[in-house]
């Protein structure tokens, strides 16, 4: 009989416990140590910023397993306080600190799964003591320890998803926020016009949000910004992002990626064939791509941790897969998710793109309660694929964007979207659901039957002599319009046909769905004209995103 394998587990939460549990699974006699760092394994590093406000009142609700409910359960050696000093590839041995008993000793590996994660980027030159971050249950606790005297101010640097989450939660807490971000926008991954209706919502709930600025140095009871104004704070929380925790495996001589991640193979196997890497210290596949890239998603290093176990379990080779970059994200209510590339990202590398926006309604807008979700969608114009698609709204955001993952993970085409049979009833979607009006507004495009206009393109056209028309009420345009125009309302868009004969039109409404039958009346009337895409308040967000949030 085979000797049992010996897998040794470096990092005991996402990726590195689902491959611990999923190996046992698939083997029972193999010997799997589990050696952790901090003092807890399968925690809910996702849920720790909800803590701090109560919002997750019990602690005890973060931590998912202990290391005795994981020997019961699925007899795994699992040792907390226990840091991986190093690894000897040749001798296939790990050194280890015990951090409790202060000794230092050597464990043998058949395998060994590296799932370490990533460490939180701090600010250089800083008593880390004075900034706080939020990786681990230590560090919430530490954060606990600051706040238990409830001080008022708190400043937060960075304005990724820990940094709106941080400040979403302290300010629950009834504290004063400074949130500073170095970007123009917060949440880069998302384009401006949407962006932007994420900074209002943070300054509205009381966030002072403060976007192009830098700090230059700290006190322990104060930040000074580039401009040189001082603010004053209780509490400094560092969210600047995160970079791969590369370190063992970078002085083992494994190879390290070109985004510095470490290297890994479709089956996770890295340059030494009995190590495998995992979650956010390993590099990915992008889905659009193909190429090399970071993403830190807490479902990518459980999928990823279950393909570890299959290839070391030698189950089956189906490849990891590659990432989409799927994610979502609440502030106070306002809810903003993502799939695949943004448009600037798309447009960046040079990659042609047609774009659709749409502002769809939850549900039926005829049931109480619908709420307005900005939708905009990024489609190969060579093939039909769906690029990408970012929301922001309230409810049904979630769904709409985990469809659309769905429909790129399958290569469903974004015309086809239009043909998907989508559960219905006034309280959870339309006849004609978001996913399906998509679907239709990117094949009148595709099919030549509407041209567009982006918002960003929209100076350059008028320069040029276009003339724009709102077609909108007068009420309408009387309540805001774009300063060129003129109002010629819908309904009687065709009484000044003639005047608009021989000219090149642009066309706009509210979202762009009149601007659509407007433009189809001109165009059959031998007019040139297009349709602003998204309407006044895609234009709106776009302009606001360019000036101050
Ligand atoms: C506050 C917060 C909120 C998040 N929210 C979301 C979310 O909403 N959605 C989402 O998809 N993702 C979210 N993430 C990201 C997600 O948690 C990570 O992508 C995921 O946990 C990565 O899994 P991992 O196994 O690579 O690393 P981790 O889960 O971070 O685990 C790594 C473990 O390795 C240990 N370790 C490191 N080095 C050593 C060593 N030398 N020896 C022993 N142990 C070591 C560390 O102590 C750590 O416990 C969030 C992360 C944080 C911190």
């Amino acid at each position: 009989m085979e000797r049992p394998k010996k897998i040794v587990v470096i990092g005991g939460v996402a990726g590195g416990m689902s491959a611990a549990t999923r190996l046992r699974r698939l083997d029972e006699r193999a010997h799997i140590v589990v050696l952790e760092r901090s003092g807890f394994v399968s925690y809910a590093n996702c849920g720790l910023p909800y803590h701090l406000s109560e919002t997750i009142e019990h602690r005890s609700s973060l931590i998912l397993q202990n290391p005795v409910s994981l020997g019961a359960r699925f007899n795994l050696d699992v040792r907390v306080r226990h840091e991986v000093l190093s690894i000897d590839l040749q001798a296939k041995t790990v050194t280890i600190f015990d951090r409790v008993w202060k000794v230092t000793y050597v464990e043998r590996y058949d395998y060994l799964v590296l799932s370490p994660g990533a460490a939180a980027v701090m600010p250089n030159g800083v008593d880390e003591k004075w900034v706080l971050a939020m990786r681990t249950v230590e560090d919430m606790d530490k954060a606990f320890a600051w706040l238990y005297p409830n001080p008022e101010k708190a400043v937060i640097l960075g304005g990724g998803f820990i940094g709106l989450e941080l400040a979403e939660n302290l300010v629950k807490r009834g504290m004063s926020v400074t949130l500073i971000h170095r970007g123009k926008q917060l949440l880069s991954y998302l384009d401006p016009e949407l962006a932007v209706t994420v900074a209002q919502r943070v300054r509205a709930s009381g966030v002072d949000l403060r976007l192009e600025t830098s700090f230059v140095s700290f006190t322990r009871t104060s930040v000074t910004l580039d401009s040189g104004e001082v603010i004053p704070t209780d509490v400094i929380f560092s969210a600047m992002g995160v970079k791969p925790e590369i370190h063992l495996a970078q002085d083992a001589g494994l190879a390290i990626g070109p985004n510095g991640g470490i290297w890994v193979d479709a089956q996770q196997r890295t340059s030494d064939r009995y190590i495998f890497a995992v979650g956010d210290a390993a590099e990915k596949i992008d889905a659009i791509s193909g190429d090399e890239r970071l993403a830190t998603l807490a479902g990518l290093a459980n999928r990823h941790g279950h393909s570890v176990a299959n290839a070391i379990a030698k189950v089956t080779t189906v490849p990891a897969t590659p990432t989409l970059g799927t994610s979502i994200l609440s502030f106070d209510g306002l809810v903003a998710a993502t799939v695949g590339w943004s448009e600037k990202a798309l447009r960046a590398s040079g990659r042609p793109v047609r774009v659709i926006h749409t502002h769809p309604a939850d549900h039926a807008a005829y049931y109480p309660g619908a709420q307005t979700m900005r939708f905009k969608l990024m489609v190969d114009p060579d093939t039909d694929l769906i690029l990408g698609a970012q929301a922001v709204g309230g409810n049904g955001v979630d769904k709409r964007i985990d469809v659309i993952s769905t429909a790129m993970f399958a290569g469903i085409t974004a015309s086809s979207l239009a043909q998907l049979e989508l559960a219905y009833d006034p309280q959870h979607g339309s006849a004609k659901d978001p996913i399906n009006m998509l679907g239709y507004v990117n094949r009148n495009i595709a099919e030549g039957l509407t041209s567009v206009v982006e918002w960003h393109e929209l100076d350059t056209r008028l320069n040029a002599g276009d003339v724009l028309v709102d077609v909108r009420t007068a009420g309408e345009y009387k309540y805001g319009h774009i300063d060129e125009s003129v109002n010629y309302p819908l309904d009687v868009l065709r009484e000044h046909i003639a005047t608009l004969r021989g000219k090149n039109v642009i066309v706009y409404c509210q979202v762009g769905q009149r601007g659509h039958t407007a433009a189809r009346i001109l165009a059959q009337e031998g007019i040139s004209v297009v349709n602003l895409n998204g309407g006044y308040l895609t234009w709106k967000a776009g302009m606001a995103s360019k000036g101050d949030q």
